[in-house]
Parts: C-alpha cells; structure tokens; sequence
C-alpha cells in the first residue's frame, strides 16, 4: 500500500541517501512539496505526515489551497511560470517565488508586496538547457539581473533555480545542475549573498544534491502522477 506519509517517508530517505552519498549534511537539503493538481485533502495527508512547504504553479489554485488550510502555519511557494498580470496575487498570498526570469517581473513583486509582510524570498530562474526550454533568464543575463534584483525593497533574493530538460542522461543532467552552482558560486564571490540552490526533481534529485542543491522540488515522487484533464 502506498500513501502520501509511506511517499514522503520514502522521499526523505533518498534525500538522506544523496546527502550522505554527497558528503553533506541531511540538513543541508529542504523539500517543498509540489502540490499542483491535488487536492486539499492531499496537502493535509503530506501536513500530517509533518510536511510544511509546499509548492505550486497555478496562482488561483494555490490562494484557494492556501486560505482553506489557513491557519495550519504552512508555506507557500509560487514556482510556476509567473505573468505580469498575477504578480500582485502572488506578492500577496505567497512567502516564496522561484520563478523570477525578468526584471519587470521582480520590480512588480517588490511594488506590491504588501507591507505587513515579510518581505518575498525570491530566486531568479536560468535557463541551463539552452533551446531546449524556453523558461529562465539566459545564463548569459543572470548576472545583470541578480544584480539588479538584489537592489530591490521588499525582496530577499535567496539563490537560483533551474529546471533542466527531462532525460534519462545522468552525466548532462549534472552538467545542468553543476552550470547553477557556478553562477550562484560566482554572484556569492561577486558580494550578492545567496544561499538557495532550488534544483531537484523526483527523477533527478540526487543528481541535483550531488551538485548543491538546497532545495528539491518534488511532486510525483510524494502524490503520485498528475492528471491534469480534470
Ligand atoms: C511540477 C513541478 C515540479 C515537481 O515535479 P515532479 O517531477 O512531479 O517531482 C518541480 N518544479 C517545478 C517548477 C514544477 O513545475
């Protein structure tokens, strides 16, 4: 039998696995459960099972998620493609964003985060695939835009993010995840204080821990596949 507490028990093993394969500590790694898709029910499974941040890509979806589970203490991160027209919901309603590819999108984030809050904790996304995916700044533009974010009111840029293209090639992947880390290498040696690497999926989060992941993103591995025609 499997279930939601069996998965992220199983998760949290193969994070454990990684570190100590990778010579870290096990705490060096957080895991946000990517809940998009599922349920409310599902996300109180995962709470239950001692699972606190969570991770979501549609914005109304999240809001509705987060204000029925209100008061539970939970935190949400906003790690889907973001479009200037839901910046002011997602600078309202979430304490983290991972998908920051733009200054236009950083400037209107840091406008409207609403002042009772903590400021946002950001990370810019990069595109480390190259033609092979279309979302994340260019490598080439990362560090004129860190720079620029990190200037921001209201923001607290934390690190980067990458999705690599899917593949089954261990070695490219690594590559992938080892390109993050040399830029948040290089802005941290350039004085922009970062400490999140969000890199990691449930088929590649080893590899991304071997490589310096902080964070690993991971939604099959604990919910199960998604179907998103309903
Ligand atoms: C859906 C999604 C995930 C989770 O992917 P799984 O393969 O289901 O673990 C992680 N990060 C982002 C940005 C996503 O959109």
């Amino acid at each position: 039998m499997t279930s939601i507490a069996a998965n992220l028990q199983a998760v949290r093993a193969r994070i454990a696995a990684a570190c100590v394969a990778a010579g870290r500590p096990a705490e060096s790694v957080r895991l946000l459960a990517v809940s998009k898709t599922w349920p409310v029910t599902s996300v109180r499974e995962a709470v239950a099972a001692g699972q606190r941040a969570f991770g979501e890509n549609y914005v109304q979806e999240a809001i509705d998620k987060a204000a029925e589970l209100a008061g539970l203490g939970l935190e949400w991160h906003f790690i889907g493609p973001l479009q200037s027209n839901k910046t002011r919901l997602v600078a309202e309603n979430f304490a983290w964003v991972h998908s920051v590819d733009r200054l236009k999108i950083a400037e209107r984030l840091a406008a409207q985060r609403p002042a009772g809050l903590a400021p946002l904790q950001v990370c810019i996304q990069v595109n480390v695939s190259g033609e092979a995916s279309k979302s994340g700044c260019a490598p080439e533009q990362a560090a004129t835009l860190v720079h620029a974010v990190a200037t921001l009111p209201r923001l607290c840029l934390r690190g980067l993010m990458a999705i690599p293209e899917p593949g089954e090639d261990s070695r490219l992947q690594r590559g992938r995840f080892a390109l993050l880390r040399q830029l948040h290498d290089q802005f941290n040696a350039e004085g922009i204080k970062l400490d999140t690497l969000s890199m990691g999926m449930s088929h590649d989060l080893e590899a991304a821990i071997m490589e310096g992941a902080t964070l690993v993103r991971i939604g099959t591995a604990i919910f199960g596949e998604r179907n998103y025609t309903t």
